[in-house]
Parts: structure tokens; sequence; C-alpha cells
């Protein structure tokens, strides 16, 4: 079943994570024995159940924007039995006031907004846990020469910026991982 979403993802191109993305991502679930998870950015729900078939007491809070992409992720997130601990939340992560404390936050929506979204969530995470961002490398053209069009130069500059937004950061200490699209570990101090 996993199949079919990842088949849907490339036939709609829906930049769901990849493989070994994902993969990293749920094994630094697990062996962080993390069970409340914050993402900002659900698509179809790929990532959300991928993170969730990790252990059945996790329990997930997820948002997305597109009203399409959300009802995809509500089917999805049905046929896998999963509603009860993966809830969607269908409206633009800037407008979503959440009390909950989280142990994750996975950002992987605007890539040009992952400053805000850090900065807007960062009061729902618990001490010593983690923010984790994904596509630092934007599919290679963070560190390419390659000529770029205005808008995707834009983008690769506030990645970037996000990167520096990182690393300066003291109150976190920031991990960045080569690989899927680059993945960023951040553990609040
Ligand atoms: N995490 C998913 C992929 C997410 S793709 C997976 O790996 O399976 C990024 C998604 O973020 C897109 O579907 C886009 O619509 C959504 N998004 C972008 N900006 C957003 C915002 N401000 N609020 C909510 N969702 C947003
Ligand atoms: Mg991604």
């Amino acid at each position: 079943m996993l199949d079919n979403i990842e088949k849907y993802a490339k036939k709609y191109n829906i930049p769901i994570m990849q493989k070994d993305g994902i993969d990293f991502l749920t094994n630094f679930i697990k062996e962080n024995n993390i069970k409340n998870i914050l993402e900002i950015g659900t698509a179809i729900g790929y990532s959300a159940i991928k993170m969730a078939l990790v252990d059945k007491d996790i329990n997930i809070v997820s948002i997305e924007r597109d009203i399409n992409r959300y009802n995809e992720a509500i089917k999805n997130v049905s046929e896998f039995n999963l509603n009860n601990r993966i809830k969607l939340i269908n409206d633009d992560a800037f407008n979503v006031e959440l009390d909950d404390k989280f142990d994750l936050i996975f950002i992987d929506a605007a890539k040009a907004q992952s400053i805000k979204f850090f900065l807007k969530f960062e009061k729902n995470l618990n001490k010593n846990k983690y923010i984790i961002t994904d596509n630092l490398k934007f599919h290679g053209l963070v560190e390419s020469n390659e000529k770029l069009s205005r808008n995707l130069r834009q983008l690769i500059r506030k990645i970037k910026n996000y990167i520096d937004f990182l690393k300066n950061n003291n109150n976190y200490d920031t991990i960045f991982y080569d690989v899927g699209d680059g993945i960023s570990v951040s553990k609040k101090r």
C-alpha cells in the first residue's frame, strides 16, 4: 500500500521524502524513542504514515494547506487505520496555533519559509528535543554553480540563510546530514 502512495506521488509530481531520507528519519525516531511529532507539510501523508508505523505509541499532528493533498492524505491515513494516531489539519501552518508540546518537529513545507516555521513552532518543542528539516540541498541546487532563474536563486538564498540561522542559533545544536535531499537535526539545549 505504501507502494501505491509512492506511485501516486511520482505520477502527480508530489515531493515526498526520498527513500534514504525517510529511512534516516524513521531510524532517528526509533533510536531516540520519539512519541509525539508535529509535521509541517503533510502532502499526501507518506512521511506521516511512515513515521507512525515505527511504533504503535507514536502520535502525529500534521499540517497541509493544499486541500487536494489533504484529502488524499485523509484517504491514505484511513487505509492504514491510523486516524486515531495521525491528526491532519488542513490550513496554512502560519494560521495554526497549537498548545501541545512535541518531541520532534519535522519541517518539510515551503522551503523559503523554514526560518519562520522554526520560530513559530519552537515554543511547541520540549527541552532537549529535536527539530528536523528536509531539503537543505534542494536537489543539489544549493551547492551548484548552475545558472538559475531569479526565483530559484532567491529560494536557494533563503535555504542558505536557514542553514546559517541554524549554525548560529545557540539555543540548539545542529548537525547536517548529507542524506536524501539534505537533512538537519537541531537539538534544543
Ligand atoms: N512531508 C511530505 C512531503 C511534503 S511536500 C512527505 O515527505 O511525504 C511539502 C508540502 O508542504 C506541500 O504539500 C505543500 O502544499 C505544503 N506546504 C507548503 N507550505 C505550507 C504552509 N505554509 N502550511 C501548510 N502546508 C504547506
Ligand atoms: Mg521534503
